[in-house]
């Protein structure tokens, strides 16, 4: 093959499409789909993805590919392919979708360099260049003239690596090795011939005579209680020898989990497990919905379907929501995986990232478990995909290009033939009417371990606290159950939706919220001509001064911070330990782990936070949890307020009581008769999924309609609102009949970084040219757009709709 269809790093509709490079003859037979090669675009050399290999060309002159920057593939031709699908589906450039499955580190710039990994002369006239140095930079082997052929065979057999230098510092992580250099028996003639004040030589001589096999100078040292000092002499007379070892950076070491078997599993575990294991063994590709209340065993069917899948000789991919990835999580798959785990998780640094991905890379472990973009992992057998926690947003990325993990999963489980999994205790509306369609199969976990309660829930109605008089935050019920926690020596989680921020406006003496018409949403406040708007449909009128269902002047708009919280508590009870953990707290690296290992040593006895504690924390002492407000999120201007109150709801509640005490919640909240607060408090969701589809059929939400959110932003508020105004009326021109194109409106957040934001939203069932339609605008306005002033965001399965 001669030629090379690639796509370059260029993101812009113009050049979203393959071009043909030549592959010169220094690179034949070296340039394989799916690696990254440099290429002349225009005046440039720029970075391109190798999509396939071909004979001809409709081009004449084509040019010839400068450089190869991998050695082997970093992307599958599977994962070519789904890239190729996500990028029509997502409507985002190839080059976004491509940079995406990577890692950071292989999207950043970066050197490389050729390392030998033997001592012997390097084969196939490689010595010639290297002339015995130890590595060379890549630069200097292509100066040279080094064949690539000659390259890749060094490397894949293993006397030769490739490191990425990026930002000067080394992606691959070395230790230092010290090995004994001599015959023992010469060894021992040393130790005989040292004087006996060399105390700490004598001891390192002795445990080479004992143990001759190599060990990391740290761990050595760390034995010997000694310094480096006293090993100098010794490999300076060539007694010992030191040499570099590749290390993985491990943030998880094995040794620190307790090994875990299968336990024997209760009838419903079993019941549920069945399916699975016969469409891992049936090799049939199947989507389960596990609902499972919280508690109720669901990871260890996870971990046992896993075994099966390893059994098998094949691969499993498990995503877990970032924020639930904490070492308690991590500990469940190492304990039971050991070595086979690999995590990915935004917490580790860019280098330690990388390593993990190269152990999927290089099949050397079974498993990942990871947040969202490790459903990218390159496994080439996958058995199983299971994505816990389905509910969570966190798995739709919400910049460029914004895929969903739960329809690549569905991809990828096709084209591996495998089951996938969706685990919740709260599934998405969608889900559970896919599950009831029979698209997806239902399977049921109704009952807690050991059947221990799920801990009781009090509604606290605070308009009747503000009628007797109390106007702090807090409820008399919520402060006596915490005096009654800090007495016994138990702990508390107190949870506030977000911080200090807030769009609607509220009666506080009836609870009354002021809502649009159309759209049964809030309408957002603008406090600057004092103004409600509904930001679907742009229905608006004036802020009012007295309650339109009571008449109070007590409406006012809605919102506390974590801070303003935790000031309230400390003059409340002066005697209690505070942790605060919210964006502000938890912005170090770190950070986040930290505050959650001090609460679990009890250095404190409640733990304030927002959305961030409400999920995957299991302390035993944690006995009571209060929500301080459960309306901030029960009237997001967002169709699905609450569906997420009543997820919010019950993940928050199944933090408490979790082992042997009892645990009970508090819910202070101004409409108590809501039924996502009440069906929550009674955790029954299949009356609360009623109830809700039977809203989203009446307003035309998904998941009876689809929806398509386009938001236009620039510096210049004419032109987003001439923009947005364009696109309706080219959508209006456009699409079907049926179609409902809403707008255009200001965003709930009108206004971000000196830019103006504008939206449009189009409801629909069915509209297949509509992807084509987008695009269309898309490339119209591409000249302003690649100049950055106007950014047109366009998602077709929205779920942040600020
Ligand atoms: P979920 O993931 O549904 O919230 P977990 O998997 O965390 O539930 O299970 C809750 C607890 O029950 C855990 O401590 C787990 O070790 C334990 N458990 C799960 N399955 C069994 C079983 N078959 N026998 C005994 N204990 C179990
Ligand atoms: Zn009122
Ligand atoms: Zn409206």
């Amino acid at each position: 093959m001669r030629i090379a269809k690639v796509v370059v790093d260029v993101p812009a509709s113009q050049t979203n499409r393959v071009f043909d490079y030549n592959i010169p003859s220094k690179f034949a037979g070296s340039v394989h789909k799916g690696m990254r090669v440099i290429v002349p675009f225009g005046p440039r050399k720029i970075m391109g993805f190798v999509l396939d290999l071909t004979d001809e060309s409709d081009f004449d002159r084509l040019k010839d590919i400068s450089d190869l920057m991998d050695v082997t593939p970093v992307l599958t031709s599977e994962l070519l392919d789904l890239g190729k699908w996500l990028s029509e589906q997502t409507l985002s450039f190839y080059i976004s979708v491509f940079q995406a499955m990577l890692p950071q580190v292989l999207k950043a710039k970066y050197k490389k360099e050729l390392h030998k990994l033997t001592s012997e002369e390097l084969p196939y006239q490689l010595e010639e260049i290297f002339a015995f140095r130890d590595y060379i930079s890549y630069d200097e082997f292509i100066e040279r003239d080094g064949h690539h052929g000659n390259l890749q065979k060094a490397i894949s057999d293993g006397v030769l690596e490739i490191n990425y230098l990026v930002n000067s510092r080394e992606t691959v992580k070395k230790e230092s090795m010290i090995t004994v250099n001599r015959e023992s028996y010469l060894v021992e003639e040393e130790l005989a011939n040292l004087s006996k004040q060399a105390v700490k030589q004598r001891q390192l001589l002795s445990h080479f005579i004992k143990y001759p096999e190599p060990i990391s100078q740290k761990t050595l040292l760390e034995q010997l209680k000694t310094t480096r000092a006293s090993l100098k002499p010794l490999l300076e007379q060539g007694i010992l020898k030191e040499t570099k070892q590749e290390v993985y950076r491990n943030p998880y070491r094995e040794d620190k989990y307790p090994e875990t078997k299968a336990l024997p599993l209760t009838n419903q575990q079993s019941e549920a497990i069945e399916p699975i294991l016969s469409s891992i063994k049936q090799k049939v590709h199947q989507v389960f919905l596990l609902h499972g209340v919280t508690g109720s065993g669901k990871t260890e069917v996870y971990l046992q379907s896993i075994q099966e899948v390893i059994n098998k000789g094949k691969e499993a991919i498990v995503l877990v929501p970032e924020i639930a990835l904490t070492p308690q999580m991590v500990e469940r798959f190492k304990g039971r995986f050991g070595s086979n785990v690999a995590v990915l998780h935004s917490a580790l640094s860019a280098g330690e990232k990388f390593d993990e991905w190269r152990k999927i890379q290089r099949k050397q472990v079974k498993v990942v478990v990871g947040a969202r973009s490790a459903i990218f992992a390159p496994f080439e057998n996958v058995g199983i995909i299971i994505i816990d926690e389905e509910h969570e947003t966190s798995y739709k990325q919400e910049e460029h290009p914004r895929y969903h993990a739960r329809d690549v999963a569905i991809y990828r489980g096709e084209k591996h033939d495998c089951p996938v999994i969706l685990g919740s205790a709260t599934p998405t509306l969608e889900s559970f009417a896919r599950a009831q369609k029979g698209i997806y199969k239902l399977l049921t976990l109704s009952k807690r371990m050991n059947d221990a309660k799920m801990p009781k829930v009090n509604i606290v109605d605070m308009r009747d606290e503000l009628h007797k008089g109390n106007r702090s935050m807090f409820s008399t019920k919520l402060k006596e159950e915490i005096e009654l926690r800090l007495k016994k020596q138990e702990q508390i989680v107190l949870f506030l939706n977000r911080r200090g921020y807030s769009t609607f406006v509220m009666c506080r003496d009836c609870g009354h919220v002021i809502e649009c018409p159309h759209c049964d949403i809030a309408l957002t406040y603008h406090r600057k001509n004092e103004r409600l708007k509904c930001h679907y449909c742009a229905h608006e009128k004036q802020m009012p001064s007295h309650c339109p269902d009571c008449e109070s002047d007590t409406i006012r708009y809605f919102g506390t911070g974590t801070q303003k919280v935790e000031e309230a508590l400390s003059e409340m009870i002066p005697e209690a330990r505070v942790i605060r953990m919210d964006v502000d707290t938890t912005r170090r690296k770190g950070s986040h782990e930290k505050l959650l290992t001090q609460f679990g040593r009890h250095e404190a006895d409640i733990l304030l936070g927002t959305q961030m504690i409400a999920k995957g924390l299991d302390f035993g002492k944690v006995t009571l949890v209060g929500v301080l407000a459960a309306d901030s999120l029960l009237h997001l201007p967002d169709f699905r307020a609450s569906e997420k109150t009543f997820q919010l709801l019950t993940q928050v509640s199944g933090r408490a009581g979790r082992h042997s005490l009892p645990g009970e919640v508090v819910v202070q909240t101004y409409t108590p008769e809501h039924y996502s607060v009440q069906l929550a408090s009674e955790y029954n969701f299949e009356q609360f999924f009623k109830q809700e589809m039977n809203m989203r059929k009446t307003f035309q939400y998904p998941p009876y309609y689809f929806l398509t959110l386009i938001t236009v932003s620039h510096p210049n508020q004419v032109r987003v609102v001439e923009v947005t105004k364009t696109i309706v009326q080219l959508l209006n021109k456009h699409l079907s009949e049926q179609a409902r194109i809403l707008g255009p409106t200001p965003s709930p957040l009108t206004r971000v970084k000196d830019r103006y934001r504008y939206q449009c939203m189009v409801k629909y069932k069915n509209e297949p040219n509509q992807r084509k339609i987008i695009k269309k605008i898309l490339s119209f306005y591409d000249a302003e757009i690649q100049k950055k002033d106007l950014l047109i965001q366009v998602d077709l399965q929205p779920y942040q709709l600020m």
